[in-house]
């Protein structure tokens, strides 16, 4: 029976750290991190999370901003804020909640935000760094994978990992993460033939793909890790991942829950990148 990785006990942990951290810039510097959170719409699922956004971060002693914009905003006027948010000293971090309302295209809204201050590690810049294996601002759910993995002591060194979904989001920043860690990485996706057959030869399962169960207990292989970033809600309202999790928990040595997982460690890694990317712009 695997292990559960409890990711809210996790996060608790990461969030401390980063309030010691946002003290010692608070100290050192007279002024608080600044994170400021872009909201454009009422989607009820985004104001949801932009709401526990600015509670986490007053909490780790980070002045969180949000700017609530109506959802009829224009690309131009949205581009003028975060050109605003850009140039002001006092903010170390921008993220912009996506998805934006149709008439506003997601990548150039992201390709304007300075990369410095890119706390969701979207940017093509940063997406970059990562790629060519240069420090940088990096995704925040796939950084709490990481952080996962290096909790429970898994090293994924000369392991077979696959990682199930290629978005830009998740995906392909997790798989290359792994690759820098030395995995034998292999990214299945829509187009991926006998899916089972790739996951049952991997020591390391990370599925991000939004489909709830398409990952079988029985395909995982014995003492193998499995960290399942899916949220999906079911019929009767309750969430679940992309594994099927009862099944897997017998074959895996560790697992991480839906919910309770990945999930809280998403908001504590954005809160440490925006301490990152403090440190980064005002250097001691
Ligand atoms: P996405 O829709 O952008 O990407 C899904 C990926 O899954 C695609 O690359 C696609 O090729 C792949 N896919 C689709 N059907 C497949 C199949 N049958 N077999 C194999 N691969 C298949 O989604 P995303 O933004 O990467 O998010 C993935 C999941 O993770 C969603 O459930 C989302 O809610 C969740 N998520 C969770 C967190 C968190 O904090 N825990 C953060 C981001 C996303």
């Amino acid at each position: 029976m695997a292990g559960i990785i409890d990711g809210k006990a996790l996060a608790q942990t990461v969030r401390a750290e980063v309030k010691t951290r946002a003290a010692a810039f608070a100290a050192r510097t007279g002024r608080e991190v600044g994170l400021d959170v872009v909201l454009v719409g009422e989607d009820p699922a985004s104001e949801v999370y932009v709401r526990n956004k600015e509670r986490a971060a007053r909490k780790a002693g980070i002045a969180g901003r949000v700017h609530r914009l109506s959802a009829d905003t224009s690309q131009h006027a949205l581009l003028g804020l975060v050109r605003e948010l850009n140039a002001d000293d006092a903010i170390d971090g921008i993220l912009v909640q996506l998805p934006l309302p149709r008439h506003l295209d997601d990548q150039t809204v992201v390709d304007a935000i300075d990369p410095a201050k890119d706390v969701d590690g979207l940017h093509p810049v940063n997406a970059g760094l990562l790629a060519v294996g240069r420090p940088g601002l990096r995704p925040c759910t796939p950084s709490g994978c990481m952080r996962m993995l290096d909790h429970v002591g898994f090293d994924p060194k000369g392991k077979r990992a696959i990682v199930i979904g290629r978005s830009t989001l998740v995906g392909k920043p997790i798989a290359m993460m792994l690759l820098e860690r030395h995995a034998t990485v292999t990214i299945a996706h829509s187009r991926t033939v006998a899916l089972g057959e790739e996951v049952a030869r991997a020591d390391l399962v990370v599925a991000a793909v939004g489909r709830p169960r398409l990952i079988e207990g029985e395909w995982i292989k014995p003492g193998a890790v499995v960290i399942d970033v899916g949220i999906n809600r079911l019929d009767d309202g309750s969430l679940a991942g992309d594994v099927a999790f009862e099944a897997a928990r017998e074959r895996a040595s560790y697992i991480t829950p839906v919910p309770g997982g990945v999930g809280p460690m998403t908001i504590a890694m954005l809160l440490s990148n925006a301490v990152t990317a403090a440190e980064a712009r005002v250097p001691a």
